[in-house]
């Protein structure tokens, strides 16, 4: 790594020290940036900035619905700590939302042949019910079972179908959404998704709903579905439901928030990212507050630090990634004309769980750069390269564009069980985790912005096309970008 012109160095007494014993000398810049990646990663460890600001934004703010005025004051919120830090360019980038929703009072209730409560929560961007209805209860079974009902079964029915899923693969969601469309043109009432979380705990998404779903469908903890199915099988059952969702007259406005760290050759470019909108059951503490305080504290650390890199390091907080990674995609059409410019982006959306390494989403020519980018993290164990790919979370939409686009990696642990639920909350967080989150990010942020060679090249169209046919992202690509050309 070459020397910066203007960086200030700041060489603590062991580095002075250590010139003195018999080693040979290494050269001024190994030695700089060795010092510099150590002062990032012990800044992170100690300063507690990542879990005081978690605590802050869960506390005081809590859920952010894309298009609430949680999400802007969250917006607010992350500019102001942005600007107090001395980040360069601090700024928000609006754009169109195309629906606005608000979650109403969802409440269900089994009436007849026995009266009990249900716990059920609604999916995001769903109609509600017209004011209390009583409906009955049809059971559709698991997709592919084999089970049919007649249309004057479904017609005014809620319908439990048994897609115990939370997970976004293309089979899943766009399974999903054409059982909910064919409800729908039934005449179905309501649709029940039996929720696959433990404990009587629902689940909620908006995921192929945005901007609009076909009718109230609502998750069911197992327990319950498990009980009407049991019902059912003996004989008829009602249930009462009462879902006060309800959707903006138009289109909405949204923001995501922007700062640099500038660098000596400042066009070009390194993204840190994290999406800042939640679900609202609980804090949106895991999902995806964690990755917007690691990445707002790394931005802090290299700012407090004085860092001064060659390429730009810029950090950017998107809204609207629930729906349908809304905020990214329009980051990508509004900056079109500098995606050469971007080296690489970088983003963390999995939770506070420790950190391993990056996933390449199935760029193959990413490996050997990335690989020694990451040495300085082996220590901490975050060094690992994953081949995988996957559409969770606003990489895709650089994946999409051909930007060279990384997932910060990390264990899964108990993510999934906390994954849109009412305990996603900050006190399930370990600080020692944001601390090594905010590390790993600064770190990967401070080594690609220092790195001479390009990890590697915005591929064309034509070589996108190729690498989601490769990964078997191709399906989720055409349900999702619907107009874009083969
Ligand atoms: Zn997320």
């Amino acid at each position: 790594m070459r020397h910066l012109s203007g960086a200030i160095v700041v060489l603590a007494v062991w580095v002075a020290a250590s010139s003195t014993n018999s080693a040979p000398p290494r050269p001024d810049d190994e030695r700089k940036t060795e010092e510099e990646i150590a002062r990032i990663v012990g800044y992170s460890m100690t300063r507690g900035g990542a879990s005081a600001f978690l605590e802050t934004l869960t506390d005081t703010i809590g859920g952010r619905i894309t298009g609430s005025p949680e999400s802007q004051a969250t917006a607010e919120l992350i500019l102001k700590s942005l600007k107090e830090a001395g980040l360069e360019n601090a700024h928000f980038e609006e754009y169109e939302l195309g629906s606005v929703w608000r979650y109403g009072r969802a409440t269900a209730e089994l009436v007849s042949p026995v009266h009990r409560s249900l716990y059920i929560g609604s999916y995001g961007w769903v109609p509600g019910t017209p004011g209390p209805i009583e409906v009955p209860v049809a059971d559709f079974g698991a997709p592919g079972e084999g089970r049919t009902l007649t249309p004057e079964q479904v017609r005014g029915a809620a319908v439990i179908v048994d897609q115990q899923s939370s997970g976004v693969s293309s089979t899943y969601a766009g399974a999903r959404l054409m059982i909910a469309k064919q409800m729908a043109q039934a005449g179905a009432e309501a649709m029940f998704i039996v929720s696959d979380k433990p404990d009587r705990m629902v689940y909620t998404s908006a995921f192929g709903f945005y901007p609009r779903g076909p009718l109230p469908i609502l998750s069911i903890a197992k327990e319950d579905a498990a009980l009407l199915r049991r019902l059912l099988a003996k004989g008829a059952a009602k249930v009462r439901l009462n879902i006060e969702n309800s959707f903006g007259s138009g289109p909405g406005r949204e923001r995501n928030v922007v700062a640099d760290i500038k660098g000596s050759e400042a066009h070009e470019m390194v993204l840190l990212t994290a999406h800042f909108d939640s679900w609202d059951a609980a804090q949106g503490a895991n999902d995806n507050g964690a990755g917007v305080a690691t990445v707002l504290e790394a931005a802090r650390i290299l700012k407090a630090l004085q860092i001064r890199p060659k390429y730009t390091i810029r950090f950017v907080f998107f809204s609207g990634e629930e729906q349908l990674a809304n905020g990214s995609r329009a980051y990508v059409e509004q900056h079109k004309a500098e995606l050469d410019n971007i080296r690489a982006m970088i983003n963390t959306d999995s939770g506070a769980q420790e950190p391993l390494g990056l996933q390449l989403n199935g760029r193959q020519d990413l490996e050997a750069t990335t690989k020694k980018l990451l040495k300085p993290l082996a220590s901490l164990g975050a060094n690992g390269l994953s081949l995988d790919a996957d559409f969770d979370s606003d990489h895709e939409s650089f994946i999409v564009a051909g930007v060279p686009a990384y997932e910060l990696l990390v264990k899964r642990g108990d993510y999934d069980v906390r994954h849109h639920t009412i305990v996603d909350t900050f006190e399930k967080i370990r600080p020692s985790l944001l601390g090594m989150h905010t590390a790993v990010m600064a770190v990967i942020g401070y080594q690609f912005a220092n790195a001479n060679d390009r990890p590697g090249r915005r591929l064309s169209h034509t070589e996108v096309i190729e690498l989601l046919k490769k990964t078997g992202l191709e399906p989720l690509y055409r349900l999702e970008y619907p107009d874009a050309k083969p």
